[in-house]
């Protein structure tokens, strides 16, 4: 459906549920709420994953730092999901990641406790990979570890992902069911019957039975339209992370302590080295947000606590907000829980909560809907399945194909047959990225793609080859 016939459609129809919001959490209601039988629609003033959920740590994990708070539950529910998308929802996109934590003489830890906490975190996952390991083993799953005043190394497992790419695979889970979805499309009213939605010039008012709130670090802004004399309910904390080149021979990404109540991580991904991230208070408002050169050189220093001698020159940088309950207190020792509330003209708002558990936040939100017989079964989504028997239309090499089928999983053999016609479509998207120029072609046709950015920053992985010094 072309954005004429969408906006056609949200002004027309009237829907069982508009979801505000397409980050992981909108995407993800709206996924499950078509595959209820729902009518849906959902909107997003941005393009989708433009917000948080392009800006996470890319981790589908249990959360050893929920351990250490004491949320057993919550840290054996985060391991079932993020079993269910290793296995069913997106193998393709979420992949197992060994971690190791090393423990230095000079850090915050006890080593027995953070063994400890490592074995119970292992039993919790049914993981196998845990416990000490040998100097020699640690530098050989990362070569460059800092190994002076090394007491020990501990290792666990979890599981990285493609965040925005997860989000905009649930978008089209949710499209291919019959929802109809729009970018760049905000709402700026709320009203008993729906919501007035503004995209294209046009202003469009979408009814629906329900509307849910899904508007992450947007959240209060949401309730507010909808009733002016709403308090504030959420306090946003500022994670900025860092892509370096490196960690193309590690074997695991690396757990550094800096408090006893933080971590930071450094993750090989898409062939980088991603680290961070910081955890400020931020009081402005969310699209204010920026990275300051503070935050580089505190994610850096950060980094070489643990890592030697790692590159320095900055690829790209990006932050995100974490979405906390309101209340006083450090925003590191703030619970991760996700909250729901429904306001004087019915609407949900959805707050907080992991990327990793959006599959039951979602589910949980339909259930405050009064949607009932929810079946709670992981589902695939779009590439998921028939991930070994791919027929591939045009000779590839073996890192392209691999690339391909990490980010569209069975769906990449439709990504490059225009290439069979066009064969300039296997050039490369942008230099030093496996990218192709027919992903953004899909991404434009396929994948709601309007903006240069919408392609290089979510639908592929070229925004990492440093997209302004390849334009300048
Ligand atoms: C630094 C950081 C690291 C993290 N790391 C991890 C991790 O490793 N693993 C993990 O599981 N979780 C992680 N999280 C948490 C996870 O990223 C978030 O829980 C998740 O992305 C939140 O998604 P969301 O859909 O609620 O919000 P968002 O992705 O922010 O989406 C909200 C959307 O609402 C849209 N919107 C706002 N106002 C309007 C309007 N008026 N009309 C229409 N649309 C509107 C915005 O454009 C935006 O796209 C991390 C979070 C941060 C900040």
């Amino acid at each position: 459906m072309d954005r004429v016939s969408a906006l056609e459609q949200l002004g027309s129809r009237r829907f069982d549920l508009l979801v505000v919001g397409g980050g992981i959490i909108g995407a993800g209601i709206a996924e499950t709420a078509t595959a209820h039988g729902l009518d849906v629609a959902l909107v997003d003033r941005g393009d989708f994953a433009s917000g948080t959920s392009s800006a996470s740590s890319k981790l589908v994990h249990g959360g050893l730092r929920y351990l250490q708070m004491g949320d057993v539950r919550l840290v054996r529910e985060a391991h079932q999901e993020r079993r269910y998308l290793m296995n069913v929802v997106a193998p393709h996109l979420v992949e197992r990641l060994p971690f190791l934590f090393p423990l230095y003489h000079d850090g915050p830890h006890k080593p027995i406790v953070v063994r400890t906490g490592v074995l119970l975190y292992s039993a919790l996952a049914r993981a196998r990979l845990n416990g000490r390991v040998s100097q020699e083993r640690a530098l050989h799953l990362v070569p460059q570890l800092r190994t002076d005043r090394l007491h020990s190394s501990a290792l666990y497992a979890d599981a990285r992902t493609n965040d925005g790419r997860l989000t905009i695979e649930n978008v089209r889970a949710a499209a291919a069911r019959g929802a109809v979805v729009l970018n760049y499309a905000a709402v700026t009213a709320i009203r008993g019957d729906g919501a007035d939605v503004r995209a294209d010039g046009q202003d469009v008012h979408v009814r629906a039975a329900r509307v849910v709130n899904a508007t992450g670090p947007w959240l209060d802004h949401l309730r507010l339209l909808e009733d002016e004399n709403a308090v504030p309910s959420i306090r946003l904390s500022k994670g900025v992370h860092v892509v370096v080149d490196g960690a193309e021979d590690w074997g695991a990404a690396v757990t550094i302590p800096q408090s006893t109540v933080r971590v930071s991580f450094a993750i090989p991904w898409e062939g980088m080295l991603l680290l961070g991230t910081t955890d400020t208070l931020h009081e402005g408002a969310p699209e204010d947000a920026g990275v300051t050169d503070d935050d580089v050189r505190t994610i850096l220093d950060e980094a070489s606590v643990a890592i030697d001698g790692f590159s320095r020159e900055v690829r790209a940088t990006f932050c995100g907000l974490r979405v906390l309950p309101g209340g006083p207190g450090s925003t590191a020792n703030a619970r991760r829980e996700t909250v729901y509330s429904t306001g004087p003209t019915g609407m949900l708002s959805v707050a907080g909560g992991k990327l990793t558990t959006y599959r039951r936040i979602a589910l949980d939100a339909l259930e405050h809907l009064g949607v009932r017989n929810l079946d709670r079964k992981p589902r695939p989504l779009p590439g998921a399945i028939g991930l070994s028997r791919v027929d591939w239309p045009v000779e590839l090499d073996p890192a392209t194909r691999r690339h391909l089928l990490h980010l569209y999983g069975s769906v990449a053999a439709d990504v490059v047959a225009p290439a069979r016609e066009d064969p300039s479509l296997l050039e490369p998207l942008v230099a030093g990225r496996p990218d192709l120029r027919a992903q953004e072609l899909y991404a434009r046709e396929h994948e709601f793609a309007v903006h240069d950015d919408d392609v290089l920053r979510r639908r592929t992985t070229a925004w990492l080859a440093d997209i302004s010094r390849v334009a300048a």
